[in-house]
């Protein structure tokens, strides 16, 4: 299928490249599937890199921004995260996700909750009202309870597309061993700037199709999955979690920046990089400090979306 966007990519790279926040970019996942209808995936990510930029607009924080396009994603059952998550080999959805304030490098992230709609509401409280970073399993779920995020029965997350993908998966675990299971990708993120300078990402995941239960990947850990400092950039990654988590993309990626890279240079080395030295398949988006925007990706396609201030629409590929 020929390329999806609403501009060529030569327009893409003058926007991206263009300096001064505020400006939001989001990923819907590198997994997007090159034969599906890329119609959901252009509107679902237009939506939500709108949703971020109008929490800039009316004075909201990077992160607040960042937050806002996640839970518009979490919620559009088009992608692997939230309501239409990926499920594991047990056939239940376990979820994964962290933010981080580029500011004050405050960072927050829960891993394998199976009861809530919007992890990324959790990791966020996790980063604001604990010293802690990371909240897993029934832990992660107490806490989110404790803070009023209301819980949903796993069952409500689960899309009859990703029952049907569980259904096939399953038999051919059943025939070949779930070990052969060859694990499709698909998370969503967000990274914001605003027009002081402030970064923020965020990032959520239902992880790889057949996963094993407990299986962690990227998305939840800082400096893999999500990284942000206003002195580097900020950058949410997707793509296979246990390559990713090897070099670090997220942070890699931000280092690139702070060494003077552009946004969008530093995503393609960053990609790169992970096919170079983890063999890895993924993509990522980054945000400087400045305004410049990047995206990169190694596989046939990414749902990606930005807009910055000025545009009175956010702008699509996959
Ligand atoms: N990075 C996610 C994981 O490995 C999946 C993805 O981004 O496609 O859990």
């Amino acid at each position: 299928m020929a390329y999806a966007g609403d501009l060529t990519q030569a327009e893409f790279d003058a926007l991206l490249d263009r300096k001064g926040g505020p400006a939001v970019a989001v990923h819907g996942g590198a997994g997007t599937r090159p034969d599906a209808d890329p119609a959901p995936y252009l509107e679902g990510t237009r939506r939500a890199a709108e949703a971020g930029l109008r929490v800039l607009l009316q004075g909201g924080s990077a992160l607040d921004a960042a937050q806002a396009a996640a839970v518009v994603l979490e919620d559009d059952p088009s992608f692997n995260a939230g309501t239409g998550a990926a499920l594991t080999s047990e056939g239940e959805v376990e979820l994964d996700a962290s933010c981080m304030d580029g500011t004050t490098l405050r960072a927050g992230a829960v891993a394998c909750v199976k009861t809530l709609k919007n992890p990324i509401l959790a990791a966020r409280r996790v980063c604001d009202d604990t010293p802690h970073v990371l909240i897993c399993g029934p832990g992660a779920e107490a806490f989110a309870r404790e803070c009023g995020i209301p819980e949903v029965a796993n069952a409500s997350l689960i899309t009859d597309r990703q029952r049907a993908r569980w259904e096939e998966l399953h038999a051919l675990a059943l025939k070949e061993g779930a070990d052969s299971v060859r694990r499709k990708i698909g998370t969503i993120g967000a990274v914001a700037v605003d027009a002081r300078g402030h970064v923020a990402a965020c990032s959520s995941t239902g992880g790889t199709m057949y996963k094993r239960p407990g299986r962690v990947g990227d998305t939840p850990i800082i400096g893999a999955g999500t990284y942000a400092d206003d002195h580097e950039a900020a950058a949410s990654s997707t793509g296979l979690g246990e390559a990713i988590l090897k070099v670090t993309m997220a942070r890699a990626a931000c280092m690139l920046v702070r060494e003077g890279a552009s946004p969008r240079a530093a995503a393609g080395e960053a990609v790169g990089l992970l096919r170079a030295r983890a063999h890895g398949e993924g993509g990522i988006i980054v945000a400087g400090p400045d305004g410049r925007l990047g995206w990169a990706c190694n596989t046939p396609r990414m749902s990606r979306a930005m807009i910055r201030a000025g545009m009175s629409s956010a702008k699509a590929a996959v």
